[in-house]
């Protein structure tokens, strides 16, 4: 047995409140559903939870969830899931399907219509302009869908014009879209809010309008009403709900902001959004394109830390990346089991194996991202730890952006910091070590590229942690004794942390040559040196 819960954002406003519960009142006496409750996500009553509760009370384990927004935005597709996540932590065994949102949709435009032909009373629509006022997003998909729907009001319903313009957060504002019909020439405009219930924000619109009114006398300037509590609306809603039920949900995601990167939204492209359910998807959320389909513009690049090994050490950004990805650059040091959970239509690239051509490996592994970006795909070039700690991440990071391909970082969890502890060794300890150096043993004291001072490193008392050291360890130890480090500072190898081969040798500062090598300790493996390296068989207590 499935219940519905139409699920609202809230407003101060109790029109709005009083309109919304009419509304979910209307599709409870259609019964066509069975059971039916609305709640709100924030300011008003009741809150979802209730909603769910009762639902919950009632026998339900299976619920479609339906936002009840008019455009693809972030409470659609980022806070009434995410409430929706809590209600099924609360309730274990919970299980919903989430419907979209409601428009565009012709039911809506012909409300719409309906709405401004009561503004216009028996004015003429040939000499009348609309502006079509919707809410405004910083994501610029929704803003693009408010233009749509004032498009697709212009189409043969005979008005002089349909301008879009946003009450909040976009452009243009009410004045602005008025003043630009003005300059259109316009006599009459009526001013239509794409909002379904009365709130706050349209009561602005109302408000910014007759101010504009005011200050142009000869203009002739009507506000609609809102869409409201009505038999359309009760009837999409049904709609929406038939949809989720049959698994038919076929809301358009390509100019989605947080899957696509778009020109000065290239943060928010896998930002940790809970994805919108596409039951028609393979994977069930968000992608309708392989990378063998091409596309000019939304390519990007993200250059994500996928931390020590674990799958499970890996940020919530760097996974939502990995699940949007169509190419996947990976690094042997990077979580290999990450690449098991790729849907199988990713190209995973071994970045071992960049064919190299006359050009440096780096070289062929940034080429390699630049042009799969430009072929409009999402790109993420997957690393070990974090990206920037010895990882080459930033060299990556200026060739997308010479060759002007969007690039994020998503910063990792460095084994330099991870291997130690996963081996039972904090980096620092109140009282024993106030100072953390992570260094590269990849080339040796003396190298002539060396930038390391291990000089000072000897004088130094608290911790140091060197990676790619497994070749060097030797005659590293040896120059840090002979510039003042205590021959008896502990030391700790920890190799494979984090996986199933995880092993840590623990012995002195001038044993740790000959003991890493009797032991075969081998890469990858990182050692901590310091007072702090003897916590790992001691423990802090000692
Ligand atoms: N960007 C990575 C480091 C790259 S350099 C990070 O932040 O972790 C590669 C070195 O990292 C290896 O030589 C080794 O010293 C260390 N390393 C990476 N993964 C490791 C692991 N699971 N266990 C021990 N050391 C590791």
């Amino acid at each position: 047995m499935t219940g519905l819960v139409i699920v609202g954002h809230g407003t101060r406003s109790a029109a709005g409140v009083d309109q919304f519960a009419a509304l979910v009142e209307r599709v409870r006496r259609r019964g066509d559903i069975a059971d039916v409750e609305g709640g709100f996500i924030e300011l008003s009553r009741p809150p979802l939870t209730d909603a769910v509760g009762a639902l919950v009370a009632r026998g339900h384990r299976a619920l479609v969830a339906l936002p009840l927004v008019l455009t693809a935005a972030g409470h659609g597709k980022g806070d009434i899931p995410a409430a929706m996540g809590r209600e099924q932590q609360r309730h274990p065994g919970l299980t919903y399907r989430y419907g979209r949102p409601l428009g565009p949709h012709p039911l809506l435009h012909t409300a719409l219509e309906e709405r401004i032909d009561a503004a216009l009373a028996d004015a003429d629509r040939a000499g009348t302009f609309v502006a079509l006022i919707g809410r405004g997003s910083t994501d610029p998909d929704a803003n693009a869908e408010v233009a749509k729907v004032a498009r697709l009001l212009w189409e043969g319903r005979g008005y002089a014009g349909v301008e879009p313009g946003f009450i909040s957060l976009a452009q243009p504002s009410v004045p602005q879209v008025l003043d630009r019909l003005r300059r259109l020439g316009a006599r009459r405009i009526v001013v239509a809010p794409y909002f379904l219930f009365a709130g706050v924000l349209p009561d602005r619109i109302v408000a910014q309008s007759a101010e504009f009114a005011a200050a142009h006398p000869d203009l002739d300037v009507r506000v609609a009403e809102v869409i409201g509590d009505c038999a359309a609306l009760a009837d999409l809603v049904l709609e929406r709900h038939a949809e989720a039920l049959g698994g038919d949900i076929r809301m358009n995601c390509d100019t989605c902001a947080y899957r696509v990167s778009m020109p000065g939204f290239a943060d928010k492209v896998g930002r940790p959004q809970r994805p919108h359910d596409h039951p028609d998807d393979p994977v069930g959320h968000h992608h309708h394109h392989g990378h063998d389909h091409d596309h000019e513009h939304d390519g990007s690049v993200a250059v994500v830390g996928g931390g020590p090994g674990p799958d499970d050490l890996i940020t919530v950004r760097a996974q939502a990346l990995l699940d949007a990805a169509d190419v996947v650059v990976v690094d042997r040091l990077a979580p290999q089991g990450l690449l098991a959970g790729l849907r199988p239509d990713v190209l995973v690239i071994d970045a071992a194996k960049v064919p190299r051509g006359p050009s440096m490996a780096q070289d062929a592994i940034n080429a390699a991202l630049v042009s799969h970006a430009r072929a409009g795909r999402r790109v993420v070039r997957l690393k070990g730890g974090d990206p920037y700690v010895f990882g080459r991440g930033h060299e990556e990071v200026l060739a997308c952006r010479a060759a002007g391909v969007p690039v994020t970082v998503v910063p990792g969890v460095s084994s330099a910091l991870a291997a130690p502890a996963l081996a039972g060794v904090p980096v620092t300890h109140r009282g024993v070590a106030h100072d953390v150096t992570v260094v590269s043993g990849h080339l040796p004291p003396g190298h002539p590229d060396s930038l390391v001072d291990w000089a000072a490193l000897a004088r130094a008392r608290g911790t140091v942690v060197l990676l790619m050291a497994v070749d060097t360890i030797a005659k590293i130890a040896a120059v840090l004794i002979e510039h003042g480090r205590a021959p008896e500072t502990p030391v700790l190898a920890v190799q494979d942390a984090g996986l199933p081969g995880q092993r840590s040798v623990s012995v002195r500062l001038d044993e740790i040559g000959a003991v890493a090598a009797r032991e075969g300790i081998g890469p990858p493996a990182v050692f901590v040196l310091g007072p702090v390296a003897a916590f790992a068989t001691t423990g802090p207590s000692a």
